[in-house]
Formats: structure tokens, sequence, C-alpha cells
């Protein structure tokens, strides 16, 4: 695996890859890697692309200073993971290669309706941040396709639009979330579970699954109250318990029998924040 810490050394390596015929895949992520990157690197691999990995902590996309601080970086133990799954390229900038101008001159982009919702309510400007990052790094990396994962799905949502709106041809693929053996998703922040609170975090993957089951027997209002009452129970602290349409992200008041359903829950344990969805057919 090559390492390239400049944009204009990766992006010198890629055109002649590209000019060679080959085709790029694109993993873009914050580290502390686990078995749920390394699946999109995988996805990446097995369709024959050149497949570039990038590790960059993007201050802009934090709206929580606290949480960028204790954002957990295993950079050596990153890198022993890519090279196992048989990545053929790292890039780790830092920050002012990815912000030359400066963070306050990286153009923004409107996400519109999809940006204030859910975690865009929660977490205000956040994928304001994530779009920086990844219109940056789809300029450098130029990829014909971007691996996302569905753990963050209405980032994948954004990012899907985010290429939309440069105007790319680049397709977007979204990969299945990877969990834990009792359904917790895997998640870098997952690291910072202390064991008491580890051993109940797998109860976000089984409320989801309880509003995908009780979708043709009780109203949501109800099955989202049984989950908040459980998750509370537990020491959560739910931040949303959510059913929405799974394409505009629109929050829904109960199940529809027309609309392709998402259900979504953001929850903290002690100063740990945890994400998580189910589609709901
Ligand atoms: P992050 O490092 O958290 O920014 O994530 C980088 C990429 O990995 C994003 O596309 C995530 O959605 C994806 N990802 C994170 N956790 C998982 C998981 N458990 N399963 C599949 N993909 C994941």
């Amino acid at each position: 695996m090559v390492i390239f810490r400049k944009s204009t050394d990766l992006s010198d390596f890629l055109n002649v890859k590209q000019s060679e015929g080959n085709r790029t895949g694109f993993v873009p992520t914050m580290g502390a890697l686990h078995k749920g990157h390394i699946s999109l690197v995988e996805a990446s691999k097995q369709r024959g692309l050149t497949t570039v990995c990038s590790i960059f902590i993007n201050p802009t996309q934090f709206n929580d200073k606290t949480d960028l601080a204790k954002y957990p970086v295993t950079t050596d133990a990153d890198i022993e993971l890519l090279i196992g799954a048989g990545c053929d390229v790292l890039f780790l900038p830092d920050e002012q290669e990815v912000y030359p101008g400066g963070t306050d001159r990286a153009r923004v982009y409107d996400f519109g309706a999809l940006e204030t919702v859910l975690e865009g309510a929660m977490r205000p400007g956040h994928f304001k941040g994530v779009g920086q990052v990844v219109a940056r790094l789809l300029d450098v990396v130029k990829p014909d396709v971007l691996f996302l994962g569905n753990k963050d799905y209405q980032q994948c949502l954004v990012l899907g639009m985010l290429v939309n709106l440069m105007g790319l041809k680049t397709e977007v693929v979204r990969c299945p979330t990877r969990r834990e053996e009792d359904g917790l998703a895997m998640s870098s922040r997952n690291r910072r579970l202390t064991e008491p609170q580890r051993a109940v975090a797998g109860l976000i993957y089984q409320c989801l699954v309880s509003i995908q089951l009780k979708k043709d027997a009780t109203p949501f209002a109800i099955v989202q109250r049984e989950c908040d009452d459980l998750l509370r129970k537990k020491g959560f602290s739910p931040e949303y318990i959510e059913l929405a349409d799974a394409v505009t992200l629109q929050p829904l008041e109960d199940y529809s029998q027309t609309r392709q359903m998402v259900a979504l829950i953001a929850a903290r344990i002690g100063d740990t924040r945890l994400i998580d969805n189910i589609a709901v057919v």
C-alpha cells in the first residue's frame, strides 16, 4: 500500500493509474478503523478498482469540540488493517492539505431539507462540514466509485446529493451496516464505551428491529414510546427515535403502506453518542 500525505502526489499517482485504464474506488474515513470500514474497502477491491482510503478527522463537521478532541486516533493499527484488506492507497492529509485556504474559505453546499432534519437538527452545521471535506477529497481523488456505509444513512443521502451538485459521474455505492454479535453497529465511537455501557448498547438495534417488526400491528407512536422507555431504563438519553421516508428523510407520524421507510435512532450513553438505522419494509 502506498501512503500519500500531499494531495498533488496522490493526484499524480492516480492520473498515471487512470491513464493506464484503471478505475478508482474511494473510501473516505476518519480512521479508528473497524470491520465496517474494511467492508467498504473490500467492496471496492471486489470490483477490481484501484482502492483509495482516506483518513482525516474533519474539524468542520464537529459541532461538539469535545467530541472532536476525544475522537480516537489509531493510525498504525489502521494501516495494518488496510494492508490486510489489500487497499492500494492511503491518503493521510493534514488540515492544511485539505483546507489550503483555511476552513472558512472551503466551498459550502446547500443540501436543503435533507440537512435540517434528524442529525442535521441535532448537530447544526454537521452536514455543511461533511460536504466541505468530501467535496475537497472528491476533487483530489476523482473516483469512479464512492463507497459509503448505510450506517450513516442521512450522510449517504447528503453525499449522493453532493455528487449531483458537483456534476460528477461518480457512482455512489451504499454498503450494509456491519454489526457486533448483539446487533450494535460497529463504530469508532464504540471504543469509548465502558464495559457496562457496552453491555447494553445492543439495545438500540433491538429497538430498531422492534419498530420494523411491529409495523403491521401497532401505531408507530406507541412503538416509539416503548423504545424511548426501554432505552431510558437502561441509561440511554435518546435524542430521536424516528420513522422517516427512506428517500427524503422527512419524518412520518405513522407507518405507511405506500412509502419506503427507514427507522433511525440517535441516543447518548454516558458521553458517547450512538446512531443507527434500519429499513422498514
Ligand atoms: P467514519 O470513519 O465514521 O467517518 O466512517 C467512514 C465510512 O465508513 C462511512 O461511509 C461510514 O458510513 C462507514 N461505516 C462506519 N461504520 C460502519 C459500519 N458499521 N458498517 C458499514 N460501514 C460503516
